[in-house]
């Protein structure tokens, strides 16, 4: 069976670039019937917070992604790590060493000195014949992987291809801090292995682990995932993703307007494709997630492309998600929507024009507080020779039949009797009402108001 993992380290939020490893590692899962597991990679204690595993679930959370296993903890697996590198040490794929930091450091020094790469020169490796030196008293040993001296590690990358490291590229590293505590490249090894992982789905700021992982999973006798190392994400800008490009972190997607939809079918485009398809639900791109079809290259974040496909699932959603979407940003403003207009039927007239909730709060706010035209937008958009057509159409609104056709019937009839073009009162109408020039049809925007309220709003013309 299929078994994948997203492995967070939790020393802040769930970022783009996580959020798109666990999407293809989840999608990779749902499309083989296999498993998603969640697991926390907390062991480093000096920067991993609870607030920070919270941030990652809750982003999972707004994105859809559910695990099907976990979360698991590191910190609570410390026993088991302890465990494996006791069988370790007895099956002499591990040993103890007892090089002092400043040891270790001398030995670097002098291979500086002959121009060699500094590395662990293997004095406490056990080898058949050799005599090693007798351990110090009152020294806590390390615990080092014995790694193989001959050969290289292969493996087939699934986004790279094949990659081969020399064994002598790689020393015996570290598997056992001298006060007992594992290190991280171990940590995710044992990991891997026990929860039966098939596809390490991953960024590729982790390929150099990789053989180290490799050689330590073959020590033990387990069986090798794939991997596919998944490569960065840059900003609009081609440079590394960052806090400078805007919103980074999942949830700041949410706050600035974004469905977690459109999120998901962006991040899902971020490096994969099929075909000339842009837009798809995660149904169906569980459907097509593969992992043949992911660039190698670096995947160029696209703002506008974002905005885009936001502004596509906007259009599409239920007009009673949206309101219940942008009901709190309008609480966070302290407006509460009156009863009329209905939040919904705002949002009917204006979801087709807006690429964010933001905007669509934006749009439905004017409807609810007081507003005050601006003088200077008005005076641009009201004529003196359209305000005799304006003061008719105050006249009509009293008798006018409530409804959009009726009104959009009043506004023509205006328009003709005083030999104006449409603008001419139509533009006033969307500034008096709404404070803003732009709108949707204007006949449909009057109707949205209560009678009273367009009287009392177009009485602000004072003519
Ligand atoms: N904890 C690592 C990280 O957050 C991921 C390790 C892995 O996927 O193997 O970058």
């Amino acid at each position: 069976m299929i078994r994948t993992r997203f492995a967070p380290s939790p020393t802040g939020y769930l970022h783009i670039g996580g959020a798109r490893t666990a999407l293809f590692s989840w999608a990779y899962a749902r499309r083989h019937g296999g498993k998603f597991v969640l697991r926390i990679e907390d062991t480093d204690v000096a920067r991993s917070t609870p607030e920070a595993v919270q941030a990652i679930i809750d982003g999972m959370n707004w994105l859809g992604l559910e695990h099907d296993e976990g979360p698991f903890y590191q910190m609570q697996r410390i026993y088991r790590y302890k465990e494996v590198i006791q069988q370790m040490l007895e099956a002499g794929t591990a040993y103890h060493c007892y090089t002092s930091p400043e040891e270790l450091e001398q030995i670097r020094e002098a291979q500086r000195a002959k121009g060699e790469k500094p590395r662990y020169d293997g004095r406490w490796r056990p080898e058949p014949g050799k005599t090693l030196p007798t351990p110090p008293s009152g020294i806590q040993p390390v615990v080092r992987f014995k790694n193989p001296v001959d050969g290289v590690v292969a493996w087939d990358d699934l986004v790279k291809g094949r990659i081969e490291i020399s064994n002598s590229e790689l020393d015996d590293f570290i598997i056992a801090r001298a006060d007992g505590t594992p290190t991280y490249n171990f940590c995710v090894v044992v990991d891997d292995w026990d929860m039966g992982i098939t596809q390490v789905i991953r960024g590729d700021d982790h390929v150099n682990n990789t053989p180290r992982q490799i050689n330590v999973l073959q020590a033990l006798g387990a069986s090798v995932p794939q991997y596919a190392h998944l490569s960065m994400i840059l900003g609009d800008d081609g440079q590394k993703l960052s806090k400078r490009h805007g919103a980074v972190s999942v949830m700041q997607y949410d706050e600035d307007g974004y469905l977690p939809e459109a999120v998901l079918n962006y991040l899902g485009r971020l490096g994969w494709s099929h075909g000339d398809d842009e837009v798809f639900s995660m149904e169906q791109f569980c459907q097509w997630f593969d992992l043949d079809h992911i660039t190698p290259s670096a995947a160029q974040f696209n703002t506008e492309k974002l905005n885009w496909l936001n502004a596509h699932y906007i259009k599409q959603a239920d007009n009673g998600r949206l309101a219940d979407l942008v009901r709190p940003r309008l609480a966070a403003r302290g407006i509460t929507p009156a009863p009329v207009p209905a939040l919904e039927s705002i949002i009917a007239l204006y979801k087709e024009r807006v690429h964010t909730l933001n905007e669509l709060a934006d749009a439905a706010e004017v409807f609810y507080i007081d507003i005050h035209p601006n003088a200077e937008l008005l005076a641009q958009h009201l004529s003196e020779e359209a305000k005799p057509a304006l003061a008719d159409f105050i006249a009509g609104v009293q008798g006018v039949n409530w409804e959009a056709p009726a009104i959009g019937a009043l506004i023509k009839e205006t328009v003709a009797k005083h030999g104006l073009k449409m603008p001419k009162l139509a533009m006033p109408l969307r500034v008096l009402l709404t404070g803003q020039a732009q709108t949707p049809s204007v006949d449909a925007v009057v109707a949205l108001f209560p009678r009273e309220k367009v009287l009392a709003r177009l009485a602000a013309a004072k003519i």
